[in-house]
C-alpha cells in the first residue's frame, strides 16, 4: 500500500499549524497527557471544592510551592461549609506566605456566597460562577472543564505560549487566543485537554529553551516549523515595575513587639506587620503610631532593609527601632493593633515581608 501522503495532506502540514486539524491535535496531547502528567495532589480528586482551591492557589504560583500550603490548608478547612465559616484570620493565617492575599479574601467570600446562595455547592452555570469573587474567565474556564466535565476553554500563561506556537503566531491578541482555546477544546475530555495544555507549557514547551524533541505534537507545531520556536510569541513589552519605599518600626514593650493589621482591600491587607508609612521617616512614622494606637515612642536608629519583588512593584522597606516612650493602645485600636510575645508571633496571620523585617530585631 502506498503510503505516501497525498498531496492535500501535505500541503497541509506545509501551510502550517493554522490549517492542523485540532482533532488530531487532541488525540496527540491526550495521549501524551494520560503517560506523562505529573501526579499531583489536585488531580486525585473530582470535588470541585478542591479542584477551585489548587486553581487559585495555582495563578501566579509555582506547583512545588503551592502543594504544602494546597495540603495544609485542607487539612485546616476540609469542606467548602468549613472554609465558608471559618475566621478570616485563620484563612489568612493559612495562606500566609503564598502571597496575592485578595485570592485569599475573596476565596472565603465565594465559598460564604456558595453556601448563602447556591445551598453549599459549587453552581455549574457559568454566569453564576463568574458572579463569585474572584472568580474570573480563567477559573470558570478550569471550574467547568476540570470539576464539571464541560467543554469549556481557559487560558493561563503557559496556555498562551502553547497556542501561539503551535498557531505559530508571534503577537497574539488574547481576545486571539481565548477564541483559539475556545475552537479547539474538544467536545469530550475538556479538563484534561486543558490541563495537558498547562502541563505542555509548564514541562515541555518552557519559555525557554523548549525541548521540542520530546513533544507529543512536535510535527504539528507551526513554531517549531518555522525553526525558532523560542521566539513565539514575541515578548510583550513588560508592565513598569513600581519601586514603593516603605519605612516600619519596631516597638518592643517586655520582651513584646507591637504589631498592627493592615486596613483596607490592598496588598496585605487582613495581615499583621510592624506599624508601617508608605514614605516618610521615622518622626513622622512615630507620629502616625501615636494617632492611630496611642503609644507614644520615639526614633531610635535604623534595623536594616528589607527588599521584597512583586510581579508590579518593587517593596523597599526601611526597619528603624522605636522606643517605647509610654501610652496605653487605646480601647478603638485593640483589635488592630497589639503586643506582640513569640507565641502570638506564631499565630498571627504575617506576610513573608512582615517575616524578613521582623527577623531584623535585635534584642535591647
Ligand atoms: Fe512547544 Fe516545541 Fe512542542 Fe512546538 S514543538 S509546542 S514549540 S515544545
Amino acid at each position: 500500500m502506498d503510503r505516501r501522503p497525498h498531496r492535500g495532506q501535505a500541503r497541509q502540514r506545509e501551510d502550517g499549524a493554522g490549517r492542523l486539524t485540532p482533532e488530531e491535535l487532541a488525540e496527540r496531547l491526550l495521549a501524551w497527557y494520560r503517560r506523562a502528567r505529573r501526579d499531583l495532589p489536585w488531580r486525585r480528586t473530582s470535588d470541585p471544592y478542591r479542584i477551585w482551591l489548587s486553581e487559585t492557589m495555582l495563578q501566579q504560583t509555582r506547583v512545588e510551592t503551592v502543594i504544602p500550603y494546597y495540603e495544609r490548608f485542607l487539612a485546616r478547612f476540609p469542606t467548602l461549609d468549613a472554609l465558608a465559616a471559618a475566621d478570616s484570620e485563620d484563612v489568612l493565617r493559612a495562606w500566609a506566605g503564598l502571597g496575592y492575599y485578595a485570592r485569599a479574601r475573596n476565596l472565603q467570600r465565594a465559598a460564604a456566597a456558595v453556601v448563602r446562595d447556591h445551598g453549599g455547592l459549587l453552581p455549574r452555570d457559568p454566569a453564576a460562577l463568574a458572579a463569585l469573587p474572584g472568580v474570573g474567565r480563567y477559573t470558570t474556564g478550569a471550574l467547568r472543564s476540570i470539576a464539571f466535565g464541560e467543554r469549556a476553554a481557559l487560558v493561563d500563561g503557559n496556555v498562551k505560549r502553547v497556542l501561539a506556537r503551535l498557531s505559530a503566531w508571534r503577537a497574539p491578541t488574547d481576545a486571539e487566543l481565548w477564541q483559539r482555546a475556545e475552537a479547539w477544546v474538544p467536545e469530550k475530555d475538556a479538563g484534561d485537554w486543558n490541563q495537558a495544555l498547562m502541563e505542555l507549557g509548564a514541562t515541555v514547551c518552557t519559555p525557554r529553551g523548549p525541548t521540542c524533541l520530546l513533544c507529543p505534537v512536535e510535527s504539528l507545531c507551526g513554531a517549531r516549523r518555522a525553526g525558532d520556536p523560542e521566539a513565539f510569541p514575541a515578548p510583550r513589552k513588560r508592565a513598569l515595575v513600581r519601586t514603593v519605599r516603605w519605612i516600619a518600626g519596631v516597638v518592643e514593650r517586655r520582651g513584646r513587639v507591637l504589631l498592627v493589621r493592615r486596613p483596607g482591600e490592598g496588598l496585605f491587607a487582613g495581615l499583621w506587620e510592624l506599624p508601617t508609612l508608605e514614605g516618610g521617616d521615622a518622626a513622622r512614622l512615630a507620629a502616625a503610631l501615636l494617632a492611630r494606637t496611642g503609644i507614644r515612642s520615639a526614633p531610635a536608629g535604623p534595623l536594616g532593609r528589607v527588599r521584597h519583588l512583586l510581579t508590579h512593584r518593587d517593596l523597599r522597606l526601611q526597619v528603624v527601632r522605636l522606643t517605647d516612650s509610654g501610652g496605653r493602645l487605646e480601647r478603638a485600636a485593640r483589635r488592630e493593633a497589639r503586643f506582640c510575645g513569640a507565641r502570638e508571633l506564631d499565630r498571627l496571620p504575617l506576610s513573608a515581608l512582615a517575616k524578613k523585617a521582623l527577623a531584623l530585631r535585635r534584642p535591647m
